[in-house]
């Protein structure tokens, strides 16, 4: 599962530990972003921060583990390099599936080397408030259709949790509990992020 994770909240959780079961994973791999082509004119937080949240989050669920592969590579992030990767590490033999909300799936068109992503790994795309699962296959059209084997839709209790919620609110001092881990916000505060301009 990939992601900016800035920060890792119940929504990504939920939906990582609904898709483990739901298709029987034996491992669920949080992979948060080096830097990201769609996300270059915002400022995201440093990524060892993002990554310490989401070792944070992860660390009660025996299933989840976080990699590094993208934040060591350099350059910007791309999902074929990261599947790439992941690949060598696990072998030609592992099925490989790429869990992601429907919102980025819907922009698979525009990823780098998007049709032999797509012969290279499984996507598990989960709905999220907003985006229905037609609305998918509309978008994609024939790209979909054609590789139709190669998407997984994954209904996920409605969470209209994200990221860019958390940081605003944070700024603005309301009420961050219950929408992430306890240690996370705990992080979140301690290190003063989303409060103080970051370098
Ligand atoms: P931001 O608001 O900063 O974009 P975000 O909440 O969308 O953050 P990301 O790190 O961008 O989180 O998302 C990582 C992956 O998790 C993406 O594939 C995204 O679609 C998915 N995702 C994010 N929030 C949810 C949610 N509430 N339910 C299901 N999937 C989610
Ligand atoms: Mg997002």
């Amino acid at each position: 599962m990939g992601g900016t994770f800035d920060p890792v909240h119940y929504g990504h959780l939920v939906t990582a530990e609904a898709a483990r079961a739901e298709y029987n994973l034996q491992q669920v791999i949080f992979v948060p972003t080096g830097r990201p082509p769609h996300k270059e004119k915002i400022e995201i937080s440093n990524a060892e921060d993002r990554l310490l949240m989401t070792t944070l989050a992860t660390l009660t669920n025996p299933y989840f583990d976080v990699s590094r592969a993208d934040i060591d590579r350099p350059g910007l992030t791309y999902t074929i390099d990261t599947i790439e990767d992941l690949r060598r590490v696990y072998g030609p033999d592992a099925t490989l599936y790429f869990i992601t909300g429907a919102d980025a799936l819907l922009e698979i068109l525009t990823w780098k080397d998007a049709a032999r992503l797509v012969d290279m790994c499984q996507f598990i795309a989960a709905s999220r408030p907003g985006y229905s699962l037609s609305l998918l296959e509309k978008a994609l059209g024939r790209f979909f259709t054609e590789k139709r084997q190669a998407f997984h839709l994954l209904e996920v209790p409605a969470l209209a949790i994200s990221s860019t919620d958390i940081r605003e609110r944070v700024r603005s001092g309301r009420p961050i509990q219950y929408l992430l881990p306890e240690t996370v916000a705990y992080y979140i505060i301690k290190n003063r992020l989303y409060t103080r301009r970051s370098a």
